[in-house]
């Protein structure tokens, strides 16, 4: 008998509390924490059950993380909107170097 086997259902059922009752895949290493106790860490990489039962959401996740996530976002945004906004700009100021020049008839 191995080690892992006694994490299994019946050591689950046996410490009395609650154990994940169906497949799921940890989320840090997609070890299948099916029979492990909610309250229990996974046997192949220590990471909580709790974790891989609430999902991988952004609302499960630490708020200072989403936070600098969200920030980062912003940032890309800003940039994103600065160089459309140069794109722009440099492209009426070509077509008004062109109509001054006179060659922006046709
Ligand atoms: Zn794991």
């Amino acid at each position: 008998m191995s080690e892992a086997d006694l994490s299994g259902p019946a050591s689950a059922a046996a410490a009395g509390g609650p154990f994940v009752e169906h497949d799921l895949p940890c989320l840090a290493c997609g070890y299948n924490l099916r029979g492990l106790a909610l309250a229990g860490l996974c046997p192949e990489c220590a990471a909580p059950v709790t974790r891989s039962r609430a999902g991988n959401l952004l609302k499960n996740r630490e708020p200072g993380w989403v936070g600098r996530v969200a920030l980062g976002l912003r940032l890309v945004a800003v940039a994103f909107t600065i160089c459309v906004s140069l794109l722009v700009v440099g492209l009426l100021m070509l077509r008004v170097g062109m109509i001054m020049s006179g060659r922006g008839d046709g």
